[in-house]
């Protein structure tokens, strides 16, 4: 059987076998290329991605309530609290109940989850995969120290520009992207979400890339591509 990945909300240059694949997450380390590899998944199924970081730093660059609020835990490198990142993501959920979608940076961690979960439940749907992005913590130092992120769009780059190759505006170095704080967004992501990959590999639904040297970015989209094939065929 062939199945349409994605209908209604953009268009996929890659149909997928056997399932039918909706609700993808993306998770990884702090600078593990989520927003890459979120850019290569949306445009190859037709997703619609959201990224919770790049939605909470437009927040703060349009000085929002919400905005304000989130700011205070960022630039202290914690995580927001749930109940706010929990409220952002059903709402952006209800909205796009009819398309393919990508979260990226959530859920973040297992209350996330379960309330993922939960409301996915609600709306009739579940999460369909999870890919999870294992790369080596030497890696992650040496790419955290050169990234800059665009505070209009979100978009991130790696190799220091000064201007946004999406959409023109400055770019910044993130408040959280020093080695202080790399620490503590570490530790938390060790213990906080990791526990994450192990919920959803109880379900059987990861599919784990190991990236232990640096490279393309377009090769790990066509380990990913190729994976992603493989899960479908399960
Ligand atoms: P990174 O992947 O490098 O941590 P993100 O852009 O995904 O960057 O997130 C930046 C920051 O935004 C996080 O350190 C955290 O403070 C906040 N944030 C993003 N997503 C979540 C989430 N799901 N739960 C709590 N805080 C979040």
């Amino acid at each position: 059987m062939r199945v349409e990945l994605h209908r209604g909300c953009g268009s996929a240059t890659e149909t997928i076998n056997m399932k039918t694949l909706k609700r993808f997450v993306l998770v990884g380390a702090p600078a593990s290329g989520k927003g890459t590899q979120s850019s290569f998944l949306s445009e190859t199924y037709g997703l619609k991605p959201l990224s919770t970081g790049a939605l909470l730093r437009a927040e703060i660059a349009a000085g929002s309530q919400l905005g304000m609020e989130a700011k205070k835990y960022m630039d202290a490198a914690m995580f927001v609290p749930d109940e706010v990142v929990n409220g952002i993501v059903a709402k952006w959920l209800g909205e796009n109940k009819d398309c393919g979608c990508l979260l990226d940076g959530y859920p973040r961690t297992v209350a996330q989850a379960e309330t993922l979960d939960a409301n996915l439940t609600q709306l009739g749907m579940e999460v369909d995969i999870v890919i999870y992005l294992n790369v080596a913590l030497e890696l992650i130092q040496a790419r955290m120290l050169k990234r800059k992120a665009c505070p209009k769009c979100g978009e991130t780059t790696r190799n220091g520009e000064e201007t946004c190759p999406k959409c023109g505006a400055a770019m910044i170095v993130r408040t959280d992207d020093n080695p202080e704080a790399f620490a503590k967004r570490w530790k938390d992501y060790e213990s906080l979400t990791q526990p994450v990959i192990e919920h959803y590999r109880a379900q059987g639904k990861v599919v784990q890339i190991d990236v232990v040297e640096e490279g393309e970015p377009e090769e790990v989209s066509a380990r990913i591509a190729a994976a992603v094939r493989t899960y479908c065929e399960k």
